[in-house]
């Protein structure tokens, strides 16, 4: 697969592409069905070291289906899914959960475990996936959690933390485990309005400051406009759309895209 000619995908980013490198995800003509229905249908996507790729589109259309076919959640029905050049599709047990840790997850609900503070959230994967001492895992945590503006919150619980901050450690609680590539699937949407700031700026930072490589599911057209090397807008399954987000915003090329970008504005 390394030796295909990824000239297209090159066209439609903005991300400056360094001699030799690899994509990091490499979606090839993925199907997903659930008995006999389609949901996804032929999604072809690349995501390169350090771009940020901002998936749009109406509820239903299989963006989070896309997402945990990426995060080896769901298995495909076809098509190939590639982290790092190696293919997932045949992989079980052991070797699943190698390819996992590559791989961080932030989801519309926190999924914080509610009995642990927030530091031990953070810390928890490191010692039980990464097999790090309590020690270095505790340091990365203060580290992470600081980063999000939560230095003087390590030691709350979920429950003592507004929705934003609950959200900013899950985000910590990901970055923490130094994945590849960083998932997110609407991040922001169970927010209160004066919450979603402060967790966007977070996913900015990472991505203009951190290089994170990220793919984000959101419908935050600010966000998407402002720091998406790419724009992809999906709808019924299908990626309907795709290319900078300058043209996509103002020039889409699609007429269901222009519609609901319409809609949405
Ligand atoms: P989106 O995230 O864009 O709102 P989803 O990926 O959640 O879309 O859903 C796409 C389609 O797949 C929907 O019709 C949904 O009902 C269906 N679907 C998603 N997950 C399952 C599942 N586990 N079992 C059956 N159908 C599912
Ligand atoms: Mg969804």
């Amino acid at each position: 697969a390394a030796s295909r000619a990824y000239e297209h995908d090159k066209s439609l980013s903005t991300h400056a592409f360094v001699e030799g490198e690899h994509p990091i995800v490499r979606i090839e003509h993925l199907n997903k069905s659930f008995d006999d229905n389609l949901v996804l249908k032929d999604v072809n996507l690349t995501v390169w070291p350090g771009e940020v790729v901002v998936v749009l589109g109406p509820s239903g259309s299989g963006k989070s289906t896309m997402l945990r076919c990426i995060n080896l959640l769901e298995t495909p029905t076809a098509g190939h899914i590639l982290l790092n050049d190696v293919e997932v599709n045949d992989k079980k047990g052991k070797e699943l959960c190698g390819l996992r840790r590559h791989l961080g997850m932030v989801f519309q609900s926190f999924n914080l475990f509610p009995h642990l503070t927030a530091k031990e959230n953070v810390m928890i994967g490191q010692c039980k996936v990464l097999g790090k001492s309590k020690e270095e895992a505790e340091a990365e945590a203060i580290k992470q959690l600081e980063a999000v503006g939560l230095g003087d919150r390590v030691d709350y619980t979920p429950a003592q933390l507004s929705g934003g901050q609950q959200q900013r450690v899950a985000i910590a609680r990901a970055v923490a485990m130094h994945p590849d590539v960083l998932l997110f699937d609407e991040p922001t949407s169970a927010l209160d309005p004066e919450l979603v700031r402060g967790v966007l700026d977070v996913m900015r930072d990472l991505a203009e400051n951190g290089g994170m490589t990220m793919i984000v599911v959101t419908h935050e057209m600010g966000f998407a406009r402002d720091v998406a090397d790419r724009v992809v807008f999906m709808e019924g399954g299908v990626v309907v759309e795709e290319g900078l987000p300058g043209d996509v915003f103002d020039h889409p090329k699609n007429e269901r895209t222009a519609a609901f970008l319409g809609n949405i504005r």
